[in-house]
């Protein structure tokens, strides 16, 4: 893998697609600005250099074609000169010939953003004709947003085509790749996945791309119960997707005759109604009367489960294990982030990804002690699904 690491930009015009699609508030301020400062080790290394930085990013999903004051990149902008210290030149063009001539005047260590780069239509269809007029502003090109990585759109793949030789991960997206490389590529074993979340049918492709890899399957979460349902065990009122019990009983079988164990939990945390105040209880076994829905894995559930992530030596965390938003029902989702850390500190490997897992293993302050969290939500998921990420490919191509 070709890394930025190793080469130096000074005197280069480096165009870099980074994912700097933050949240903000209604006055719009930068709620969270985690993505920015994760891109910063690789634009102050080319500008360290002295290259001249042009900076594509998209933010929200536009839809007109041209112009939104709403999806505008200005708070980024101003943002981003703040991080940098120094004066960040915002193009606020939509006409792509215009900003060409924006660009013939950047000299070494001039920083500029392009507006957000979704304003342009042909960004989304991949266009091969914008994706060479960007290319033209630059002289190398570097990806950084592993967020935009599952789109094969101009800015985060096709462009890549037009530098065979000048084209790169950024040190965000090369250590997104390499750790995901580790994680599906040889791992040590044994390697278990624990799959949470509300739905079965958001997790399918990735429970069927994981089964003949992974030596465990631990389900956890609302999907828990769409498996029991299939087998035949009474669910009470819990979340169920009745429509998808075949694939459930299917995805069973798949399991067997791979000989990858599928742990379900073994007891619940039960409660009579959807809320935090519920009256609650830990189920004797797996089943749930009449009334009742599961909300956390249960106790026994909790010591089932750790005993298999202790004995582990690739861990993949996808998906909390109960509705973890409230207190009352979090507790599964950090006895499992707890144990992940455990195991890490015992040598496994770990890797924690999609937005809510995320969410939940710095909730329960346990992010520092495991191996790898995946910034790419979407793009991880996709991954994990077996499936080649545009960007990713457009680099190693
Ligand atoms: P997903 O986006 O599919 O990963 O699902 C995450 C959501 O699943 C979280 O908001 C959880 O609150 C929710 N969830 C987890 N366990 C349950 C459950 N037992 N019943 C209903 N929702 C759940």
């Amino acid at each position: 893998m070709k890394s930025i690491k190793d080469v130096n930009f000074k005197g280069k015009k480096v165009l870099v697609r980074v994912d700097f699609n933050v949240p903000l508030d209604e006055r719009k301020n930068i709620t969270d600005d985690t993505r920015m400062r994760e891109s910063m080790p690789t634009i102050n290394k080319l500008l360290n250099d002295g290259a001249a930085v042009i900076i594509m990013a998209h933010f929200g999903r536009p839809k007109k074609g041209g112009f939104e004051a709403e999806y505008s990149l200005n708070p980024i902008a101003k943002h981003l000169s703040e991080m940098l210290n120094k004066k960040v030149m915002f193009t606020q063009e939509v006409l792509v010939d215009k900003v060409a001539g924006l660009s013939s005047f950047l000299e070494d260590g001039d920083v500029m953003l392009l507006e957000n780069i979704r304003f342009y239509p042909e960004e989304t269809k991949g266009d091969v004709a914008f994706a060479e007029k960007l290319a033209k502003l630059g002289d190398a090109y570097v990806n950084d947003a592993f967020g935009a990585a599952h789109r094969e759109h101009a800015s985060t793949a096709t462009i890549a085509r037009f530098f065979p030789n000048d084209k790169y991960f950024g040190f965000l997206m090369e250590n997104e790749v390499r750790n995901l490389q580790k994680l599906m590529n040889n791992p040590s074993k044994p390697f278990t996945a624990i799959v949470g979340g509300s739905k079965v049918s958001s997790k399918i492709d990735i429970l069927k791309n994981l089964a003949p890899i992974v030596d465990n399957i631990i389900i956890g979460g609302g999907m828990t119960y769409t498996f029991l349902k299939a087998m035949g065990i009474n669910i009470g009122t819990s979340i169920c997707e009745e429509d998808k019990l075949d694939i459930a009983k299917d995805l069973i079988e798949e399991m067997k005759r791979l000989n990858t164990k599928l742990i379900l939990p073994i007891d619940h945390i039960i409660a009579d109604k959807f809320d935090n105040e519920a009256n609650k209880s830990n189920t004797e076994g797996q089943s749930i009367p009449d009334g009742f829905m599961g909300m956390d894995i249960g106790g026994k559930s909790i010591e089932l489960f750790k005993n298999i992530i202790l004995e582990s030596k690739t861990i993949l965390w996808n998906g909390p294990m109960g509705v973890f938003e409230m207190p009352s029902f979090a507790k599964g989702t950090f006895a499992v982030a707890e144990y992940i850390a455990k195991a890490t500190k015992k040598g496994a490997f770990s890797a924690v990804g999609g937005g809510d897992s995320v969410a939940a293993i710095n909730q329960s302050g346990f992010a520092k002690d495991v191996s790898y969290i995946s910034t790419g939500g979407g793009a991880m998921l996709e991954y994990l699904e077996g499936k080649t990420l545009p960007g990713i490919k457009a680099i190693l191509d």
